[in-house]
């Protein structure tokens, strides 16, 4: 296999994750714009940005009031970089919180702790109003999982063809 600098190939593409100081929001940014493919999928791929799972990606669009289904590309650099910052908050907030990972709290504690009611607004609120607008929090279908989004807030794209 391919050695880059010493370290194998493997590990040289798992990428720093938001928290750490190797972390570079510009490169981030950029990679993330060369994405055609939806903003969410880009987001829950360990090589673009460790550490985002379904939970931390759902909250960070909802902050950003974006749909996971845009595709990456079409973000301007500016919302691009609203949504890294959005998720760099909404990670630090977990660790806050007392958790490594919003996904390990969420698993762990679902159901006995106000944690969630506190702290997510979109992610597993399908028909409570968005905490922003009002308008009542959808679910969708996403690989085998669940996305959750504002209606209002989060308008689906229009497809492209
Ligand atoms: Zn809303």
């Amino acid at each position: 296999m391919p050695r880059t600098g010493g370290v194998p190939e493997s590990i040289a593409h798992i990428a720093p994750d938001p928290l750490e100081p190797a972390f570079d929001p510009g490169a981030v940014i950029a990679r993330l714009k060369s994405r055609h493919t939806a903003v969410k999928r880009a987001l829950l791929d360990q090589g673009l940005v460790s550490g985002i799972g379904n939970i931390y990606a759902d909250e960070a669009l909802w902050r950003a009031r974006l749909h996971g289904e845009r595709e990456a590309a079409s973000l301007s650099k500016p919302a691009a970089g609203r949504l890294i910052e959005h998720v760099r908050d909404v990670m630090l907030e977990a660790l806050g919180q007392g958790g490594t990972s919003f996904d390990a709290l969420y698993v762990n504690v679902n159901g006995a702790s106000g944690f969630f009611d506190r702290s997510l607004n979109a992610y597993g609120r399908e028909g409570r109003p968005c905490p922003r607008c009002g308008a009542l929090i959808r679910r969708e279908a996403f690989m085998n999982r669940s996305s959750y989004s504002c209606p209002r807030c989060q308008p689906r794209p229009r497809p492209t063809r």
